[in-house]
């Protein structure tokens, strides 16, 4: 029997206005190259700036998963060379990062399961190469932009808690407004290291590295096919000769990983202090502005438990997305009832929406026009069959004048007592056996009855209203 160890290594584009050692601009132009300038274009004599909102940013991240912040940190440049990155080095923090010591808790199998963040670590991102044919351009508009590389401790034990631990940071960092974290895009980018070790065995097997997975689902492929790949060398006594530290690639087509270079050691980089940059000391003004987190979704969901009486499991569905959560709670504010919010937001919104594979932030439904079409069905107006159908014509129709669609696709209910009434005497003035029977003790028939009523009424009657008055007239 065997164990996996797994530790990410996370690259989150943070979401400043500018570089993080120039004033380039970090959104992505149109025009080649066209966000540059002296220093990201790595020219003779130019100097980096450090980027006071890129530091703040980090804080923050480092406040929210409790960690220490330093107040005194180092950038050190690592070197290699690579076309896109015309320094030949890279400016990160190897020896004092600005955040150590963190803390993240998942849920596991076991329960909840408490993950370390060795450090997290500001640096700049390359550039990008394009291969066009037998050409090749390089495209420095990204060369600059900072990036927040945050390290777990090997914590992991499966596929499935890596990708629990990748959700909870990518939902955090959305949270904290710190990174879009566009997976597609690249603002989210992980590395998976993974290892097998026989279970009970104290150390730690040998790690392999696979790098820039762009999806959850590829994390989880590409971590049981790897595990897999080592347990099958293990035991073919081929181990040591299969199994070495080296990076690896995931073909998402072929669903394997295969090997890209052997791993360089930190000796390789020749990390040294950059001489260009002084210690970077953060003043308590950043500390305050640092400390400034939003409500995160493990307290949303203790509120969302404790005050709104919501079940544990959708409190954690609604608070996974931020979006969700705030859609949620503007729902709230409106005035409409948590329980309903709740319903009408998992079940019936979002599931039309992920059959049309939108997401909560592309729903064609507002907030307000969910909320008036719930005050529908709280007011009597409507049915909640009657509210689903009006939902659907909104989806499907892009048209959300409600009181005209509830007119024209007939679900008005009937509410008034005297047009209800015709239609229940009616119905006991045809079934006088029955009423004779329930009236000798067969207290089953009063569902026979509603359901009369409602069939006679083509489901327009109103059913409170109905079974309220058939109680009346039933003595
Ligand atoms: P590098 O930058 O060389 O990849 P780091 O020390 O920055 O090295 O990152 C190492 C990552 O690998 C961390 O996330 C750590 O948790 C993880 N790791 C270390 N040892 C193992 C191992 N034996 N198996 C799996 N993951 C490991
Ligand atoms: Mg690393
Ligand atoms: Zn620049």
């Amino acid at each position: 029997m065997f164990e996996t160890v797994i530790g990410l290594e996370v690259h989150v584009q943070l979401n400043t206005k500018t570089k993080l050692f120039c004033s380039c601009a970090t959104s992505f132009a149109q025009t080649q190259n066209s966000n540059t300038c002296p220093t990201c274009l790595a020219l003779p004599g130019a100097l980096p700036v450090v980027n006071k909102e890129a530091v703040i940013k980090a804080m923050r991240f480092g406040y929210a998963i409790n960690a220490d912040v330093n107040h005194v940190s180092h950038f050190d440049r690592k070197s290699y060379f690579y076309p896109d990155s015309p320094m030949a080095y890279q400016i990160t923090q190897l020896y004092k990062a600005i955040v150590k010591n963190g803390e993240l808790f998942i849920d596991s199998k076991e329960g909840k399961k408490r993950v370390t963040i060795l450090q997290a670590h500001l640096e700049a991102d390359a550039g990008k190469s394009i291969h066009e044919g037998v050409i090749s351009k390089v495209d420095l508009n990204r060369a600059g932009t900072p990036l927040l590389e945050i390290v777990s401790g090997p914590d992991m034990r499966s596929a499935d808690e890596a990708v629990e631990y990748l959700k909870q940071l990518h939902s955090l960092v959305r949270y904290l407004d710190i990174s879009d974290a566009n997976m597609q895009e690249g603002s989210f980018r992980c590395d998976v290291n993974v290892s097998i070790r026989p279970k009970g065995q104290k150390e730690f097997g040998t790690r392999v590295e696979i790098k820039n997975i762009n999806s959850f689902r590829f994390v989880k492929q590409a971590i049981e096919y790897e595990v897999e790949r080592q347990i099958e060398a293990y035991e073919d006594g081929v181990y040591d000769e299969e199994v070495w530290q080296e990076t690896r690639l995931f073909d998402t087509v072929k669903g394997e990983t295969k090997s890209m270079r052997g791993k360089e050691d930190s000796a390789d980089y020749r990390y040294f202090p950059d001489p260009d940059l002084r210690p970077l000391i953060v003043s308590e003004g950043m500390i305050k502005e640092a400390k400034e987190i939003p409500e995160l979704p493990a307290q949303k969901v203790e509120r969302y438990i404790n005050e709104l009486k919501l079940k544990e499991y959708d409190a954690k569905v609604i608070t996974a997305q931020k979006e969700l959560a705030y859609y949620f709670e503007e729902l709230i504010s409106s005035g409409v009832e948590a329980k309903n919010a709740t319903t009408w937001l998992i079940n019936e919104l979002l599931g039309r929406l992920n059959k049309l594979t939108l997401d909560i932030t592309e729903s064609p439904v507002s907030v307000p026009v969910l909320a008036a079409l719930i005050g529908k069905i709280e007011d009597g107006t409507i049915s909640g069959k009657g509210a689903k159908d009006v939902l659907d014509y909104m989806v499907k129709e892009e048209d959300f004048d409600i009181d005209a669609i509830i007119e024209k696709l007939g679900l008005k209910q009937v509410s008034d007592d005297g047009a209800i009434l015709a239609i229940i005497d009616e119905i006991l003035a045809n079934n006088e056996d029955k009423v004779a029977e329930y009236k000798s003790g067969k207290e089953k028939l009063f569902g026979f009855f509603v359901g009369q009523v409602m069939k006679a009424s083509r489901g327009s009657a109103n059913p409170q209203k109905v079974n309220q008055l058939l109680k009346e007239r039933l003595g």
